[in-house]
């Protein structure tokens, strides 16, 4: 990160010690981890409260700690103390100070699905022309964005920011944080909706990425959603999507067993990537470079060698030759909808897809599982489902399906029944939430 020193500090958090001067080197909130010159920050948990771990910190090589708590006992005389109301708003507080100190072009993304696959398509087309920053992992809330953005480098132009939420006003919370030059919506799913109380709601959820914009910056969005249609709003919007009369409309698309091709705008396109959803989120990227007037032929080429981060539709040669496709990072209803979609396209004679709960939907679950159920077509010829609301997949299976299911208690008959049917002409597809680690049974039959 962009050295700075503890009188930056004391502007900010005008309540502390009297301390000697000093640089900080980098902001962290792991007592444990060992350090040079950090910045503690103790966060407040759920399990624990991170201020009884300040004098590890200190013993680690932290040179001086913020704090919400008065009496700190065990912390040397003269230590610099920075004391304030609460210390994740005190991170985040920081955090867009340190954005304006770096002042790279800041890129926020959010959407119900395809945050992570759109932050490292943009990042890497960006890379081409930029040196990129971005959201490691999946850590998109309200104490990971800041850190990302405190991890930043000093030579960092452009940082690419992932944005989750479960709530109302957490968005619009960390638009502040960045105050986005670009924002994208991916899409407008139903995750959260026992959160959100509708659609309408999520929708109006995402648009909280706008809070932070200022008048230069720009909207680029799902224009297939009539949720976030635009109307007069005080900044640009780049539409990106089928339909037509958007700014970037997607036409043609031909997908083959390892890649997409499709054209925007007139020109070809290629991504190693699956799906429609996949050139959407490639469309986003493709219309931020333009504005960012970056060479067509370098994002074009750049979209031909994207790689994306494991878990995430990653097709894995498994035992006897079978293709497996590991999707099991996350899932909601329109993901897993989007990836059937996919898979329906695909060229095998046995198309499996082995699909867990998707958790979180509260009094949706059962309209979301059939749903879920009743994109399944005859394209597909086996459907098997683990966990407890997954059921509700198979109750829902379309009427025109024609191939075999079958609802599992436990992953280990289900690994079992599916080491019987491995060879090259099977493809499997597994998706589920988080929570059900499916990936447990990609490991036994790779
Ligand atoms: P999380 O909320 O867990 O951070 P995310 O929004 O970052 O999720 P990704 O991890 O990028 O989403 O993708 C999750 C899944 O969503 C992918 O495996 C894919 O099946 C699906 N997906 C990706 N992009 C889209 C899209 N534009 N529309 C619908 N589904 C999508
Ligand atoms: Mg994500």
């Amino acid at each position: 990160m962009k050295k700075f020193d503890l009188n930056f500090l004391a502007e900010i958090f005008p309540n502390h010690t009297d301390f000697i001067n000093q640089e900080i080197h980098e902001i962290y909130r792991d007592s444990r981890e060992k350090v040079n010159h950090g910045l503690f920050v103790p966060i407040i948990g759920e399990n624990f409260d991170a201020h009884d771990f300040i004098p590890q910190a200190i013993e680690n090589g932290a040179v001086a700690i913020l704090s919400s708590r008065e009496e700190l006992n065990d912390v040397p005389e003269g230590f610099p103390v920075f004391y304030v109301e609460d210390t994740i708003e005190a991170l985040q507080t920081l955090a867009n100070r340190y954005r304006h100190l770096v002042d790279p072009i800041v890129v926020g993304i959010t959407g119900s699905n395809g945050k992570t696959t759109t932050k490292e398509i943009v990042a890497s087309c960006l890379a081409t022309k930029y040196i990129v920053w971005k959201t490691k992992g999946n850590l998109n809330n309200h104490i990971g964005l800041p850190l990302t953005v405190l991890s930043m480098e000093p030579n960092c132009e452009v940082l690419v920011a992932e944005m989750g939420m479960s709530g109302f006003g957490e968005i619009e919370r960390l638009s502040h944080i960045v105050q986005p030059d670009y924002g994208i919506i991916t899409n407008i799913g139903e995750s959260h909706i026992e959160y959100l109380g509708s659609r309408e709601g999520i929708a109006k959820a995402k648009l909280e990425i706008t809070a932070g914009f200022s008048q230069n910056s720009v909207l680029i969005y799902d224009g297939d959603e009539p949720l976030i249609a635009g109307g007069s709003r005080p900044y640009k919007e780049l539409t990106c999507g089928f339909s037509e009369n958007l700014d970037y409309v997607i036409r043609d698309v031909r997908q083959w067993n390892d890649y997409t091709e499709f054209t925007i705008k007139g020109q070809n396109v290629e991504i190693p990537l699956l799906g429609k959803h996949q050139a959407k989120n490639s469309t986003f990227a493709y219309a931020l470079c333009e504005e960012l007037e970056i060479d067509l032929s370098k994002i074009k080429n750049q979209l031909k060698q994207l790689q994306l981060p494991s878990m995430r539709f990653e097709q894995i040669r498994a035992i006897n030759g079978a293709t497996i496709i590991n999707d099991a990072y996350n899932a909601s209803a329109t993901s897993m909808i989007a990836s059937i979609d996919v898979l329906k396209h695909m060229n095998y004679n046995n198309k499996i897809v082995v699909l867990g709960d998707i958790l979180e939907l509260g009094e949706y679950s059962e309209g979301d599982h059939r749903r879920v159920g009743e994109s399944i077509d005859s394209s597909i010829d086996q459907v098997l489902t683990i966990g407890a609301d997954s059921r509700f997949i198979l109750e829902g299976l379309n009427d025109t399906f024609e191939g075999t299911y079958q609802h599992f208690d436990d992953k280990s008959a289900l690994t079992e029944f599916l080491k019987e049917q491995l060879d090259s002409e099977t493809v499997i597809l597994f998706k589920a939430s988080r929570g059900i680690k499916l990936e447990e049974i990609v490991n036994e039959l790779i």
